[in-house]
């Protein structure tokens, strides 16, 4: 996996991009038997898909979505296998503050396969997870399909496993300029590929103005922060919110949400002016991902305000009982996000086709969506 590296004459796929979208393809291609070229302008991946809660948000997906959640579920866990990187079937932990966030998990719970969503009272949710301390828990719910990945490690990982395999090349350092008709234009020179498939996230608009227009795809910035454990905190499950439940699909779709959100507005109103989705992750470090806000523009402002900062780190302490928590880190994520629909598959040139997700739901969604690709492009 050298930046070094050359450039074989020809391809069957050339993949642009080697964050989550652009592995999925590349990863996808390989199962099929297809010689691959990843290009990435930079010499790791350091976009969204390192920058994540590494949460594969399963169970709160409905429709195509869940469907493609669960066909990246089965995948996460095998690259993981194969890779050797941590990944977790943990479920992810739904934490009710409120009679209103109660009714939003009853709703979902009563409408899923028993078990999918289990209720927990305040006893048994304080039962199996100590971390959640606080005291204005009053019961939640167990999603059970989702799984977790550690992000640093897990982009990185599948890459690298990925290029040991026969037929596969990456070529980091290396920008896609535009290409058509099997022929692509790279800072390092020609490369011919029978199809060329570009998932470089929200900078979709850099290549595809027009496209990117058409779909009103804008960014997304996500103010995030790593912490250090509070001393008893060891807890494998993603842990979701109430914001959460006015976020994830198969939340908001149910008549609760509506309740909640006027509930959110009334007592919370600084988290609603975020856009807050208060969650948090545990590293296999026992480090803490917590996040997060959401700003939307065509280009990001690039200053994080310190009071967004303080308001997320405010509500995850509450959650798990502590007084504060101990900053390591702090970041910004950018995603691509578009009202119109959660991912854009198009063939902005002739042999191109252009995969970007348009929600936050990429490290949840894409090890299906490239299957869903291939299969078109049959
Ligand atoms: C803070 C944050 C938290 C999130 N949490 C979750 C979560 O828990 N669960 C979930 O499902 N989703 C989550 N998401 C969304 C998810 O991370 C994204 O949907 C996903 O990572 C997008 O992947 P990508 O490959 O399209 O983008 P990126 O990871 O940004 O990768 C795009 C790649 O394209 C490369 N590139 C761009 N232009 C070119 C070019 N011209 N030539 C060559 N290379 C190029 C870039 O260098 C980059 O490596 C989160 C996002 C953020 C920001």
């Amino acid at each position: 996996m050298s930046s070094r590296a050359v450039a074989p004459p020809g391809c069957d796929v050339l993949v642009v991009g080697a964050g989550i979208v652009g592995l999925a393809h590349a990863a996808e291609a390989v199962s099929r038997g297809l010689s691959v070229v990843v290009v990435d302008r930079d010499a790791r991946a350091v976009g969204a898909s390192v920058r994540n809660f590494g949460h594969c948000c399963v169970t709160a997906q409905s429709g195509e979505l869940l469907e493609l959640a669960q066909a990246a579920r089965e995948r996460w866990l095998r690259h993981s296998r194969d890779a050797g990187f941590f990944s977790v079937e943990s479920g992810a932990l739904a934490v009710a503050q409120s009679s209103r966030e109660l009714a939003v998990l009853d709703e979902l719970s009563a409408s899923r396969e028993p078990g999918q969503v289990q209720l927990l009272s305040t006893q048994e949710l304080r039962a199996r997870f100590a971390a959640i301390g606080g005291s204005a828990v009053v019961g939640g719910a167990v999603l059970r399909d989702d799984v977790r990945v550690d992000p640093r490690e897990a982009v990185g990982g599948l890459a690298a496993w990925l290029a040991a395999q026969p037929g596969v090349t990456f070529l980091w350092r290396t920008a896609f300029l535009g290409g058509s008709s099997g022929v692509a234009e790279t800072s390092r020179g020609t490369i011919s590929a029978t199809r060329i498939i570009v998932c470089v996230g929200h900078d979709l608009d850099y290549l595809y103005p027009q496209l990117s227009a058409d779909h009103e795809i804008e960014r997304c910035a996500l103010q995030m922060a790593l912490v250090t454990s509070p001393a008893s905190v060891r807890i494998s499950a993603a842990v979701l919110t109430g914001t959460s439940m006015l976020r994830y699909p198969a939340f908001a779709e149910t008549i609760a949400a509506v309740d909640l959100s006027i509930e959110l507005t009334e007592t919370d109103p600084l988290l609603i002016e975020i856009d807050a989705n208060i969650m948090f992750t545990q590293r296999p470090d026992g480090t803490l991902i917590v996040g997060d806000s959401h700003r939307y523009a065509e280009t990001i402002d690039p200053f994080l305000g310190e009071s967004t900062s303080r308001l997320l780190l405010a509500r995850v302490a509450r959650v798990l009982g502590v007084n504060r928590l101990r900053v390591l880190q702090r970041w910004q994520g950018v995603y691509a996000s578009s009202v119109q629909h959660p991912y854009l598959v198009a063939e902005p040139e002739r042999g191109v086709t252009a995969v970007t997700v348009t929600s936050g739901v990429g490290m949840t969604i894409s090890l299906g969506l490239a299957a869903k690709v291939f299969a078109t492009l049959d």
